[in-house]
């Protein structure tokens, strides 16, 4: 966890963000949305969606019926991932260095693509992981 304070924003800067509370450990997401919107797999951090102030404007596309993920409409960067819950996921490239974070589990392992092989000793789920997606702080 990290309770400092973090900025972060998307390639060509007309997205940036602020997180005034603590950050979740980065967790991979290898399922078919984030890798058909990412080009790879995901890895986001968390925060308390009243934590995070976006500055700019950020394209949503519903990719379910229960959450959109954030995109800048200039550069394309994958920046949110909004869904149920009182928090907001936050593609952790895009934070600015130092991030304070540190990849910690993958999940949705059993949807990965077929062209790479998960080899951290991380903890992995192969779906959805209550216990590793929704903790903060
Ligand atoms: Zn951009
Ligand atoms: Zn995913």
């Amino acid at each position: 966890m990290s309770e400092s304070f973090h900025t972060g924003g998307c390639l060509c800067g007309a997205v940036r963000y602020e997180v005034t509370g603590p950050l979740r450990p980065v967790i991979a997401c290898h399922c078919t949305q984030c890798r058909k919107t990412s080009g790879h797999h995901v890895a986001a951090t968390s925060a308390r969606r009243d934590s995070v102030t976006i500055f700019g404007e950020v394209t949503w596309y519903a990719s379910s019926d229960y959450a959109r993920r954030g995109f800048c409409g200039t550069c394309g960067a994958n920046l949110f991932w909004d869904g149920p819950g009182a928090n907001l996921s936050i593609f952790a490239g895009t934070l600015d260095a130092p991030s304070g974070v540190v990849l910690s589990a993958h999940i949705y392992c059993d949807d990965k693509g077929d062209y790479y092989e998960i080899d951290e000793a991380l903890p992995r789920a192969g779906g959805f992981d209550p216990t590793l997606t929704t903790m903060v702080g």
